[in-house]
């Protein structure tokens, strides 16, 4: 036995594998914010997991967009519908950048609901106003919790801190991105909230890194596909924008040409008509630049 102890000793000590983490709060923050990272991190043999928190079944213009209905008349199939495709559009979007269809997680969280899941200290559980579900659920695939522990999780803030908790033990990413907690979408907002208590309660110790989708007052800047360009702060009515972050982000990340192409691509499956929103598609695509940018928790004026 002493033996073969020392043999084992003896051995070099193996060097933890990348393993990258994008946490969205919707399917398709993923890509706005780190499509040239996930495919930047395939493309050198790392690990990528996609984690969607919510099931994207909150947006009702977007549902009665892809069912073609008015807005005021969308019920719970119309936003089962909605949450199909958008989870089909992320696993699409995996694979143009790269990766497998299994590295894609679905929490199965209500969107639009994040905000009050982390206010709800009394841990009771919320019903979700337009699905009206109160427990988590994937269409394309088993929800996390269903495919870990057998039954889905109610909707209440301790199985979302639970769920991201287990997740960041079991996988022990090297890196994590999440939304900006100076984001304008409560979503995206709570999301971070979520993350930075779940990387706390159990320890994480990789890297933190933050991205910005709905950044106030406006962004991103220059406006438009613009893969020759770096993203710029720009000026609303007198304040500069990204509020609240510090110009120049603390980590700037190139894209090539090609993969610039390739973010657009990915952005582009994640097409869906909006009723009364013909900006929406447009807007995502004015994250196409020639790098990506990001903060970490650590980097907020605040
Ligand atoms: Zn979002």
């Amino acid at each position: 036995m002493a033996i073969g102890l020392s043999g084992a000793l003896a051995q070099p000590r193996p060097t933890r594998p990348e393993l990258i983490v994008v946490f969205a709060p919707h399917p398709d923050d993923e890509v706005i914010g780190c499509a040239g990272i996930i495919m930047q991190a395939l493309a050198r043999g790392a690990r990528v997991k996609v984690v969607d928190i919510t099931s994207g079944d909150g947006f009702d213009a977007a549902a009665a967009g892809v069912t073609h209905k008015a807005v005021n008349q969308v019920g719970p199939d119309d936003f089962f519908a909605l949450s199909r495709l958008r989870q089909t559009q992320s696993r699409n979007a995996i694979e143009i950048l790269g990766g497998k269809t299994d590295d894609l997680i679905i929490l199965g969280y209500p969107d639009g609901d994040l905000g009050n899941l982390y206010d709800s200290t009394d841990d009771k559980v919320i019903r979700q106003q337009f699905t009206k579900k109160n427990e988590t659920y994937a269409l394309i695939q088993k929800d996390y919790h269903s495919s870990v522990h057998g039954k889905p999780a109610p909707y209440k803030r301790s199985s979302v801190l639970g769920d991201l908790a287990e997740l960041l033990t079991t996988l022990q990413p090297t890196e994590i991105y999440v939304t900006d907690e100076t984001d304008g979408h409560i979503d995206h907002r709570a999301a971070f909230w979520f993350l930075r208590d779940a990387a706390k309660q159990m320890g994480y110790k990789g890297a933190f890194y933050t991205y910005l989708v709905h950044g106030l007052p406006a962004w991103p800047f220059p406006p438009g596909v613009t893969p020759n360009r770096l993203f710029e702060s720009g000026k609303v009515d007198g304040e500069v924008a990204p509020r609240g972050l510090p110009w120049p982000p603390p980590r700037r990340v190139p894209l090539t040409a090609e993969q610039a192409e390739r973010k657009l691509k990915s952005i582009r499956a994640h097409n869906i008509p909006v009723v009364g929103m013909p900006e929406h598609q447009s807007e995502m695509e004015s994250f196409v630049k020639s790098e990506e940018v990001f903060w970490t928790p650590l980097s907020h004026s605040r």
